[in-house]
């Protein structure tokens, strides 16, 4: 289960860099499997879509910044807690 950025987003940018896998983008920017998480070749997302992993892939939001549910791991080999959420400010 991946976490989910809210609507009260403040686009501080904090927790981006703190992502092991890369998984959180800036509102508007287009992410792809490949940036962070080491996935090369074709690689089949949760939605069941099969997609080059250095593919782009539009926005999952566009005013705040979100997580793409198939990259988070929570932290999970890396961390003992999710990083993007001990850094951000309004607990979103
Ligand atoms: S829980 Fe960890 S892996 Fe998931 S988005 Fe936040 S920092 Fe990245
Ligand atoms: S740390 Fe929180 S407020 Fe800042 S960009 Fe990330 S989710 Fe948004």
């Amino acid at each position: 289960m991946a976490i989910t950025i809210t609507d009260l987003c403040i686009n501080c940018d904090l927790c981006r860099p703190e992502c092991p896998n890369q998984a959180i983008y800036e509102g508007g920017a287009e992410w792809s499997m490949a940036e962070g998480t080491g996935v090369i070749g074709t690689y089949t997302l949760m939605d069941g879509v099969v997609t080059n992993a250095v593919g782009f892939h539009s926005a999952r939001a566009e005013s705040v910044y979100y997580i793409v549910p198939d990259k988070c791991t929570e932290c999970q080999g890396f961390h003992d807690e999710p990083q993007c959420a001990a850094v951000c400010p309004v607990d979103c």
